[in-house]
């Protein structure tokens, strides 16, 4: 367990809440354009306190990318939300829920540095509305209900926006369809230099493959299309302080993030989406051109992985960070996170504090099975326990239990059957 914890790392957060409003649905046309806004702000903060400052409003594509008839986000995962509101009547248009690194710092550095603040960048899409719209920051309470932090005003008519010209053309590297319909994956290469242009098209094809390599990826390939991305720098590979090593690589990402080896992850938010501008994207893969084992991923905001020999285990693992929401099921006893869910029911749908379990997959559980479920031994590598209740998930080794005993979120085997389900319900947002 800890060489394979070890081994996982890091990352990502997606947490809590409650069950989403049911609202009317919301008619795409009557109040949207078909072209993509972006939203650039700050978010500064501590441990205690955060604030968002808004930085530009930004024409980021000229069609939408996403579903034209799911527009208020009913999976209610992670800890915020970007709600839109029709500033006349307060309706609600446009939502999404998502994870930050800024999540991360606050139950890393700034638990151990209490006065330590920090300002990272955060980029959220949206379609293009027609009225003025009060675009709603939003974070979750001590019992897990979003609330409103912070509101910007955002007026179409007022809007100078130019064309959303690419800064570098994608590569189509499958194509299946309308990205009404689809789920559009853009993988970035980073950390490639100018000699390196055949590798980082190889490495594209593997990605592809290593994305839909897995079930339930793989069989629902045809719902996907994918992009590739790349700018070819003077120098190839990315920062590792550990080695001493500093590169301008296209995105600046960086080993070591927070102090965690294996933290693959970069701060340049705006930079990443500028690269975007032009690309129908739902999802975001960044590829970085280095061998040594690392990756990262945070829900609704991207996916990292290096491009080496793991990387058909890590991309799966750290897409159901970035697309599922799922929780890592694996324990962590070095790390340097203060956990906090103990108290109140985990908002990721494959980890339960038993507090609620009749909200997670108590109903996916045979008849007689006992909770907490004692643990499976003797599984040939195929075999995996019935669906239960197994202690040791989320990071803690007490108090927080996984549905089966191995998961793709644990230590790389298949995905359980509460993964894949909830894999599947995002998936099949996309294509309506
Ligand atoms: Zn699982």
């Amino acid at each position: 367990m800890k060489r394979l914890s070890g081994m996982l790392l890091l990352s990502l957060f997606c947490l809590v809440s409650s069950g989403a409003s049911g609202q009317e649905n919301v008619r795409f046309g009557e109040w949207f354009r078909d072209t993509t806004l972006r939203v650039d702000y700050l978010r500064q903060g501590c441990l205690k306190h955060d604030t968002c400052i808004l930085q530009r409003f930004v024409l980021q594509n000229d069609s939408w990318a996403g579903s034209l008839t799911q527009l208020l986000d009913q999976i209610d995962n992670g800890e915020f939300r970007l709600l839109v509101k029709d500033a006349a009547t307060g309706r609600d248009l446009y939502s999404r829920c998502y994870n930050t690194l800024f999540e991360e710092y606050r139950f890393t550095v700034a638990s151990r540095e209490r006065d330590s603040v920090a300002t990272f960048e955060e980029v959220m899409v949206m379609p293009m509305p027609k009225r003025t719209v009060d675009v709603c920051m939003q974070k979750r309470d001590k019992q897990g209900r979003f609330f409103t932090a912070s509101t910007f005003r955002f007026d179409p008519a007022a809007f100078r926006a130019g064309k959303a010209l690419p800064e570098k053309k994608p590569i189509a590297l499958l194509e299946n369809g309308d990205p009404h319909n689809k789920i559009d994956v853009v993988i970035v290469a980073e950390g490639y230099g100018k000699k390196d242009s055949r590798k980082m098209m190889e490495d594209f094809g593997k990605f592809t493959e290593y994305l839909l390599g897995q079930e339930p990826f793989a069989s629902r390939r045809n719902d996907f299309n994918v992009w590739g991305v790349g700018m070819l720098m003077s120098e190839s590979g990315v920062t590792d302080p550990n080695q001493g090593r500093y590169v301008e690589s296209a995105v600046g990402s960086s080993y070591n993030t927070f102090n965690m080896d294996r933290y693959l992850m970069t701060t340049q938010l705006f930079r990443l989406h500028n690269l975007l501008r032009g690309v129908p994207y739902d999802h975001i893969i960044i590829m970085a051109n280095c061998d040594t084992y690392g990756g990262g991923a945070i829900y609704n905001y991207y996916a990292f992985s290096a491009v080496q020999e793991m990387s058909m285990w890590i991309l799966p693992h750290e897409l159901g960070h970035s697309i599922g929401g799922l929780a890592d099921e694996y324990v962590e006893d070095d790390t340097n996170y203060n956990r906090r869910y103990v108290d109140r029911e985990p908002v990721e749908p494959n980890i339960t504090s038993l507090k609620n379990f009749e909200s997670k997959w108590k109903y996916l559980v045979p008849e007689g099975t006992p909770i907490p479920t004692p643990p499976v031994e003797g599984l040939g590598r195929r075999e995996n326990g019935p669906v239960g209740a197994y202690e040791g998930a989320g990071y803690l080794e007490k108090g927080c239990y996984r549905p089966c005993t191995k998961c793709m979120m644990r230590d790389y085997a298949t995905f359980c059957p509460v993964c894949t389900k909830r894999l599947n319900e995002v998936f099949d947002i996309y294509i309506k």
